[in-house]
Parts: C-alpha cells; structure tokens; sequence
C-alpha cells in the first residue's frame, strides 16, 4: 500500500431495489486526499451509492474497496451479492466515517459519550485515551463547551458539527458526507461548511454528496454528476460548472442555482 492505492475504488456498482435498477454500473476513484463532490437531482442515486461503500446497503453487483481491500461479498439466492466477513465488514466500516443529513446521533449520550462511541467499543481504544482524542476533535469542530450536552440541547448545526467530531474521532481513511446541510436552517449551514472546508484543505479524503453548487466548486477536486444511476459526466469542478457538456448538466445547474 502506498499513496497511489486509491482511498474508495467502486468498480461497475449495481443495485435494485426490487425491481428498480437505482444504479447502473457506477465507477469511480477518490485517491488519497481527493474531495469528490457528488451531484445530481433528486433520487438519481447518490445516498444509495455512498451508502453502498460502507456497505449500508448491499450492491447487488460490483465492487468496492477501501484503500485496496475489496469488501469479501458472496451471492445469494436472488442472484445479488451479500458480505461474506462480518469482521471485515466491521473493521473496514469503523474507518469510513459517514455525516447524514439527519445527523443520527444517539440521543441518550452527551455529545462527549458520541464521539468516543465507536473508538471505545468498535476499535477498543482505552476509554482515557478515546475521551482526550474527543476533546481534541471537538476543539476543532467548535464544540469544546458543549462536551457534556445532549443532542437535543443543541441546534442543528452543533448537532451536525458533533457528527463530523465523531467520524474525525475514528481517523478515517475517508469521510462520507450525505447533504451534510440540507436539513440545517440556512443561518447555519455556514458553520457546518466552515468546518468541512477546513477538513478538505486538510487533505482529507471525503466523498461530498451535496446541493452546495457554490461549496462544491470551492472545495471539490472531482465533481461527479449523476442522473438516472449513472454517471454522466464527471471532471475538475471548473468544467463541471463552468463548461458542462451533457445537457441534462447544463439544465441541473440552471435549475438550482
Ligand atoms: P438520491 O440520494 O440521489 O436522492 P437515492 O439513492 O436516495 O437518491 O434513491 C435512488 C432511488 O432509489 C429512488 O428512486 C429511491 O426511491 C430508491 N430507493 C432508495 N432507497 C430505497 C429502498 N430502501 N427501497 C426501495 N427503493 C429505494
Ligand atoms: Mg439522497
């Protein structure tokens, strides 16, 4: 391994929900300290990509690796796929750190008892050391004062900064953010980017699923756009916006900006 093996690979990614094809063979490669920005309208198919690279959903087809150990799948029945390593599964997905867009923190713990969840009981880190690594992240994050506060004593943007303190706790080797702001009220979603902006210039690798046409462009490396399940085109942000060639990308960008 070294810095050239890719952070995500997904390879020729398939997968139906029944019936329904929701992605249609999905390639792509985020390198180490790539952001990638993923866009598209709605139901296109991008919570249920990144979603299937840490395998909260089950590709029905493909496949996908994280920094160069592809996910042990094996078929079913129904002729889909379905993980043959639970620890695999386990360890490979205490190392993507994923942000919803509903911030999913658990209620019944401070915001100190979210971020030293996974270090303590996934990755058995010494509940010392785990609750000095917290606080560490949740200077970054802004959230020092708040360490002892229940998610519901927070706003939104704090509920969201505590999630983000919680994936960094972990170190990932790379950061799935699903609209990380679209359920914020518009004052704080400056916060939340704020944050995300100063982890890209870190050269974190993070997968960026996003309406934030103007963030994208700022921070993304790689933007990709998907319609109907598929990529249809992908590039460096300045083309992607500024010189889109499909014509279902020119009339997206027109439509939400
Ligand atoms: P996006 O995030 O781009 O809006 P999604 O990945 O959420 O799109 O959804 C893509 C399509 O898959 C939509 O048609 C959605 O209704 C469907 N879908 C998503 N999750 C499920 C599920 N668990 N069961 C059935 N259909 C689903
Ligand atoms: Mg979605």
């Amino acid at each position: 391994m070294n810095d050239a093996t890719p952070a995500v690979e997904i390879r020729d990614l398939h997968k139906h929900f029944g019936r329904l094809e929701v992605l249609k063979g999905i390639s792509l490669t985020a390198r180490p300290g790539d952001v990638v920005a993923v866009i598209g309208g709605s139901g296109s198919g991008k919570s249920t990509m990144l979603r299937c690279i840490n395998m909260l959903e089950t590709p029905s087809a493909g496949e996908i690796a994280i920094h160069g150990e592809a996910y042990a799948m094996r078929p079913t029945r129904d002729g889909g796929l379905e993980p043959a390593d639970r620890r695999q599964l386990q360890r490979i997905r205490a190392q993507l750190g994923m942000v919803f867009q509903n911030f999913n923190l658990w209620p019944h713990r401070t915001v100190l008892g979210n971020v030293i969840e996974v270090p303590v009981q996934v990755l058995g880190m010494p509940r010392d050391e785990a609750v000095a690594r917290a606080r560490q992240v949740l200077d970054r994050v802004g959230l020092a004062e708040k360490e002892d506060a229940y998610p519901a004593h927070l706003s939104g943007g704090q509920q969201q900064r505590c999630a983000i303190a919680r994936v960094l706790a972990v170190e990932p080797l790379a950061m799935l953010f699903d609209e990380p702001t679209s359920a914020l009220d518009p004052e704080l979603v400056g916060e939340v980017l704020n944050v995300i902006r100063d982890l890209a210039a870190e050269k974190r690798t993070m997968i960026l699923v996003t309406h934030e046409m103007g963030f994208a462009r700022d921070v993304a490396s790689h933007v990709v756009y998907l319609k109907d399940g598929r990529i249809e085109e992908q590039g460096p942000p300045e083309q992607i916006f500024g010189d889109p060639r499909s014509p279902h990308l020119q009339q997206f960008i027109r439509s939400i900006a």
